[in-house]
């Protein structure tokens, strides 16, 4: 088929986009512009012309009369392709999102360096729009919504944006089919960071659900003999394993595995595959200690649930102190005393406020002076709320040849120092290994902040040899950190083991902005569930005289006392 007007307009309008963005010829982007709203409007279809007629066309000169023709004959416009090919694709997709125009997007990538809608989120979230010239709080939040929006509309999500949808759909659901059983399982239950559909094992019959969810206007997108999926209005997939009575937990066990889990468990193995009255009586059954849903990742944790069950593994409740937290002295929202205050009505024994260091100037960084400044405040509130403590830290950029922000003499004068990579994210991974290599071999590192830069369904890590790092940490003794935001949970919950076998002491830190943020360590609870952690390998479990005690003894095996 040839292309109509409706796609030949779109072609232009989209050059006209980009060269917009790419701060090329305006004049000329202009001019594909008026073309794209002149051909949407052609009485004729330009396709169905003889060549020389297309150029006799209203507002059709020479160049886009040539241009025109290559669309009709290749069925793409070559120019365009050119922007296309030297544009990122997480640029292109913002085209996608409402509210963002071209010089907008030109001023996002080019002064901000932010190159895909989820980074473009998490800058939002910490603030950072505000301060660029048209971008002012208002259209920050507008932005702010319309990607949450886009993102959704993708079908994945984080387990952080789904899991209050998923438990008010599970009371729902006991509430409409009241004689009935529900479980949750698939990836939810096995607290997964991104989660592409909610998954349920239920007795109730698929027609039943499909009249319910019908009424409920959910589009109905799959449904075979003993399985159906329907996706709601805020575009989350929900699937059903429908299952008689008998077998409901059989099934429960092997939805909730991963693949290679289900495997190593062999459940048909044997002819009859034993009917189990409870996840508990299943693993029973077939001769194996309990293994919560969690940890159904990996084969090899079968071999080892002998000496995990008598593990016990860190629960929500074992997070004994804010590790990595913002205030307004840099680009948080809360004052450092609100901050604190909070800390304390949760029942935190302390606060280590690691406000931006200097290199970050777009989040308001640290100069020395203003250092000073903050110790002498937080002096001040250790008198003022004592026994609580805020202990001084600073997350450290670390810069492009791998060195601190700072002076080995204002280093010294932390508690801690967490150091993190936020600029040149985009580096092979032979840059990466020696910026992380030369950081974690300073003396003052005390904490490898979020381990690979990722962003969770927006930016993959810059890529690291885990193991390398992981054993660098252990040689140096330095923490790694469990970035405990939702949209990072970084370093993964996968090398969690391979960290422990390493003594290497772990820390599951919110990076909290603001107060409401302090509760991202419940999600890096969950993950941290997922590899196994204990509460005697993570800092942020320690009491506030275990953290002192803990630092001192770091500060001489670094020999920096
Ligand atoms: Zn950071
Ligand atoms: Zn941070």
């Amino acid at each position: 088929m040839l292309p109509d007007n409706y796609f030949i307009a779109s072609q232009f309008s989209m050059l006209s986009k980009l060269m917009d963005i790419h701060g090329d010829n305006s004049f000329k982007s202009k001019s594909y512009s008026i073309a794209a709203f002149n051909i949407e409007k052609l009485p004729v279809q330009l396709s169905d012309l003889d060549a020389s007629e297309v150029y006799t066309q209203k507002g059709i000169g020479d160049s886009l009369g040539k241009k025109i023709l290559e669309i009709i004959s290749k069925g793409y416009l070559p120019a365009l392709k050119e922007y296309i090919d030297k544009t990122p694709p997480g640029i292109l997709e913002m085209l996608s999102i409402k509210g963002l125009g071209p010089k907008k997007i030109a001023t996002i990538w080019k002064e901000m360096e932010i190159e895909s809608p989820g980074e473009l989120l998490y800058a939002c979230n910490e603030n950072r729009l505000a301060r660029f010239k048209g971008f002012g709080e208002k259209t920050q939040q507008s932005i702010q919504e319309a990607i949450a929006f886009y993102q959704k509309s993708l079908g994945s999500h984080l387990y952080a944006e789904v899991h209050s949808y998923a438990s008010q759909m599970h009371s729902v659901l006991n509430n409409a089919f009241k004689e009935e059983k529900f479980e949750q399982t698939g990836a939810f239950k096995r607290q997964l960071p991104v989660i592409d559909s909610l998954d349920w094992v239920t007795t109730v019959k698929l027609t039943r659900l499909q009249e319910f969810f019908k009424e409920h206007q959910y589009e109905e997108e799959d449904i075979n003999s003993g399985s159906a999926a329907f996706r709601s209005p805020e575009k989350i997939l929900l699937k059903f394993y429908s299952r008689p009575e008998a077998i409901f937990y059989n099934t429960l066990v092997e939805t909730s595995c991963s693949e290679e889990f289900l495997k190593g468990l062999n459940l048909r193995s044997t002819p009859e595959t034993p009917i189990a009255s409870s996840e508990e009586n299943l693993f029973e059954l077939i001769g194996l200690p309990f293994i919560p849903a969690f940890l159904r990742e990996k084969a090899e944790t079968i071999k080892a649930a002998p000496a995990l069950s008598k593990r016990r593994i860190i629960e929500p409740s074992d997070i004994r102190g804010i590790i990595h937290s913002h205030s307004t002295w840099s680009d948080g929202s809360n004052t450092l005393e609100e901050m604190a205050k909070a800390c304390i009505e949760k029942g935190y024994e302390y606060l280590v406020i690691s406000d931006h260091s200097k290199a970050a100037a777009y989040a308001n960084g640290l100069t020395e002076d203003r250092i000073r400044q903050q110790h002498v405040q937080i002096d001040e509130l250790n008198k003022k709320y004592a026994p609580f403590r805020i202990f001084k830290s600073i997350e450290s950029d670390i810069l492009g040849d791998g060195s601190l922000d700072y002076s080995d003499d204002l280093l010294s004068i932390f508690d801690l120092v967490i150091a993190s990579v936020h600029s040149n994210l985009k580096m092979q991974q032979e840059k990466a290994m020696s910026r992380l290599h030369a950081a974690i071999a300073n003396p003052y590192t005390t904490i490898l902040g979020h381990m690979t830069g990722r962003l969770l369904l927006s930016r993959p890590g810059y890529p690291i040899d885990h193991k390398e790092i992981i054993d660098a940490c252990a040689e140096h003794q330095v923490v790694v950190e469990i970035n405990a935001n939702p949209r990072r949970l970084d370093m993964d919950w996968s090398w969690i083991n391979y960290a422990l076998e390493k003594k290497v002491l772990l820390s599951i830190d919110p990076d909290a902005h603001e107060i409401s943020e302090f509760d991202n360590c419940r999600y890096g609870v969950l993950v941290a569930q997922k590899g196994g952690l204990t509460k005697i390998s993570n800092l942020s479990s320690f009491s506030r005289d275990e953290l002192i005690a803990f630092l001192a003894k770091n500060k001489v095996a670094k020999k920096l006392t």
